[in-house]
């Protein structure tokens, strides 16, 4: 019997953070201040983020950035995650790929967004930050900032969707949990807020309304500071340990791969577990080329069908410009139940090396997703977020296409979180009640 499990020893976890901008040979193109439309210097973005991650961001000299001490040793809590051969998927499909994932979804909240919400709330520790905020809509972000933010003793509040809130009650009694504050949004506890809620008094609230509110909060508040659990650079470079120990750990199942596929909303899971295969490829260092594969939802195509440009990360413009593929930032995605992607935006590290050809995205129809993901929990008993399921979908597609030509592939995807809190997206789809939208 083959290994079916790798697994690494804490002397082998990763003590530095891979930043592709370093070693890209077309850098991103700057963010811009919308007023000014002058490149933003780190400075103008720590009046929101931490001043550590707002230099990160900008960061285009050092490959390889230091983890903290602190990080690393509250990373040990549940790292390295496991990388798993899924010998009964492949059998169910009868194709001859080798599949590996690389499983975030084993950490106590249940996604890969610990593994920035725990730098982030280190660094504004550090600085003497005492309260943080954000937005969350489907809720696994906001649970990943409530506790590492109750870990580092920060207050932590959170403005959640409206709608999402009523939809998923126990999404915010998780964040409640760790002790957060949840609002829903639009709420009267802002200026924002009240203006939305005079306007509309059954406005339901959006992605755009949460940010709006806790952007406000940030900048109104002594020592707040605002995070984001996607999108921006800074965490797609705190992703990157979950590539660099799949680097080692494909290294002890002895193989290398030929397609590495994730699924894409702000593209942070994507970027941590491509970036540090991709490096390879940029210096040249392997003769095989890699297939980068980034599914999203055909309800939210930015990666396939968005055009490259300059534009705001978010519905109300409060964010710099960002040169990437978007919809527009007042694209209103369909209500599907993959949360987490649907976004209009793809960030700038991607969409560059989107634009240069360095990798490729793939749309996935909603019940091609709860298809990959059935049959996924069925053979190897995990029951993946709606929003892993477009990069099983993706993986499915490949090992189908080696079954046709009895190519041997060694595909290797993100499972970037296990969809045990979103049951009522698995009723619907077993009742016969989801569509393709
Ligand atoms: C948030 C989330 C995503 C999408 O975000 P990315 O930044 O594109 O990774 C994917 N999967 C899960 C489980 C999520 O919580």
């Amino acid at each position: 019997m083959k290994q079916k499990r790798f697994l690494l020893d804490e002397s082998e976890l990763p003590r530095q953070w891979y930043n592709i901008q370093a070693e890209m040979i077309n850098k991103p193109q700057p963010l811009l201040n919308p007023k000014t439309k002058q490149p933003v210097k780190s400075e103008e973005l720590a009046h929101i983020f931490a001043l550590e991650c707002a230099k990160q961001e900008l960061d285009t000299q050092h490959a390889w950035i230091d983890i903290p001490e602190e990080v690393q040793r509250r990373y040990r809590y549940y790292r390295s995650t496991p990388l798993v051969r899924a010998y009964a998927l492949e059998e169910a499909l009868g194709t001859p790929a080798h599949i590996y994932f690389k499983n975030e979804s084993v950490n106590p909240l249940g996604s890969h967004k610990l593994n920035s919400a725990i730098p982030q709330c280190y660094y504004c520790k550090q600085e003497g930050v005492t309260n943080v905020t954000t937005e969350t809509g489907a809720g696994q972000w906001g649970a990943a900032l409530s506790y590492a933010a109750k870990t580092f003793g920060l207050e932590c509040a959170v403005y959640q969707v409206k709608i999402s809130m009523q939809q998923k009650p126990y999404r915010s009694s998780i964040m409640r949990t760790f002790g957060a504050t949840v609002t829903g949004s639009p709420s009267m506890s802002t200026r924002a807020g009240k203006d939305i809620i005079t306007a509309d008094p059954n406005h339901p609230g959006s992605l755009g309304t949460a940010i709006s509110e806790a952007v406000e909060l940030a900048t109104t508040t002594p020592n707040c500071k605002y995070t984001l659990g996607s999108v921006m650079s800074h965490v797609a470079l705190h992703q990157t340990v979950i590539g660099l120990e799949a680097e080692k750990q494909m290294e002890m199942a002895g193989e290398y791969p030929d397609a590495v596929i994730a699924c894409f909303g702000g593209g942070s899971n994507f970027a941590g577990l491509a970036f540090p295969f991709m490096r390879h490829q940029l210096k040249g260092q392997h003769a095989k080329n890699i297939d980068f594969i980034a599914a999203e939802p055909s309800s939210c195509p930015k990666l396939t069908k968005g055009k490259f440009e300059y534009d705001f990360g978010d519905a109300a413009g409060y964010t710099p410009l960002l040169p990437m593929y978007t919809l527009g930032h007042d694209f209103k995605p369909a209500n599907i139940h993959a949360g987490g992607l649907r976004y209009h935006g793809a960030g700038v590290i991607v969409s560059q090396l989107l634009k240069d050809g360095y990798m490729r995205g793939v749309d996935i129809p909603q019940l091609e997703s709860f298809d990959a993901g059935l049959l996924f929990a069925r053979t190897e008993g995990i029951i993946p977020a709606p929003e892993s399921c477009h990069a099983i979908a993706a993986t499915i597609r490949e090992a189908q296409k080696c079954k046709e030509t009895g190519e041997e592939k060694v595909l290797l995807f993100c499972l970037s979180g296990h969809g045990l809190i979103d049951m009522t997206a698995y009723e619907s789809f077993l009742n016969g009640d989801l569509i393709n939208i």
